[in-house]
């Protein structure tokens, strides 16, 4: 049975202590939900120390993001087989906040996630529409082409395993939820694409989760829309509380 899939992106908030700490604490009252698939998402410095911090635990680990090469040249950059090393099953890629600060594109979103499965992770992929976009009603097209592209080349049995997160843009850190009909209207959409484009069997297997301004209070509305998966949590996943709350929340049985 597919579990409801939550990731938190801690972006660039935690150094080693506070990741250590938060995940001592949080393994703790997440120890008996067995329903929910828990993400935690720390920066790169912070990754194999969560990690050990997590071991054993109903936690999984992702880093935020990766670079395609296996190893080489490229000052700064951290491949796949290194996250992988670190203890990390997933990495998110493709962020709106890379997109608009790091001039990540559909090609490059498209050799990070390739480059993921080759050294066995899992990628969290990013889309969604700018406010512009939206309103200008180009929101499906903005999406067919960041699947299109971004996902070339992944084969069946990668796409049944894949993150798949709707991440509006202007919904993220802004405290401006999508709406749930607006959350299930583009998610249906994107679970047509993935059938129309991938089959029915990986696109019913994939994980299409909702990311903005997710929180404790409006979780619970957003994971009972049909095609919603789980979540992709920014600011609200710092607060342990919070957080709990919102995997809480998210549970079948809480639904
Ligand atoms: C995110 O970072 O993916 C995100 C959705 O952020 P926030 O929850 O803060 O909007």
């Amino acid at each position: 049975m597919k579990l409801p899939f939550i990731c938190g992106n801690w972006k660039m908030y935690k150094t080693v202590a506070d990741a250590v700490k938060y995940v001592k604490e949080f393994r703790s009252l997440v120890k008996d939900i067995t329903d929910v698939e828990i993400v935690l998402a720390p920066t790169f410095t912070a990754l194999h120390a969560a990690f050990e911090a997590a071991r054993n635990s109903n936690i999984a680990i992702s880093a935020q993001d990766l670079y395609w090469e296996r190893e080489g040249a490229f000052t700064g950059e951290v491949s796949a087989a290194m996250i992988r090393e670190a203890g990390a099953e997933y990495v998110i890629v493709g962020h709106s906040e890379r997109r608009t600060f790091f001039g990540e594109t559909d090609t490059s979103v498209n050799r990070k996630a390739l480059a993921a499965y080759a050294a066995g992770l899992t990628p969290i992929v990013c889309i969604g529409e700018t406010l512009d976009q939206r309103e200008r009603s180009e929101t499906f097209d903005v999406l067919d082409r960041q699947i299109k592209a971004g996902l070339d080349g992944l084969t069946t049995e990668q796409m049944g395993l894949l993150v798949l997160a709707y991440e509006p843009v202007w919904a993220i850190g802004t405290g401006r939820n999508a709406t749930p009909a607006q959350a299930a209207e583009a998610h249906a959409h994107i679970r047509q694409r993935l059938r129309q484009w991938f089959g029915a069997e990986a696109a019913a297997q994939c994980h299409v989760i909702y990311g903005g301004s997710v929180k404790p209070d409006n979780i619970r509305d957003l994971v009972t829309q049909p095609d919603v998966d789980g979540a992709l949590v920014g600011g609200a996943s710092l607060d342990l509380r919070g957080f709990f709350e919102i995997v809480s929340r998210s549970r079948p049985a809480a639904v």
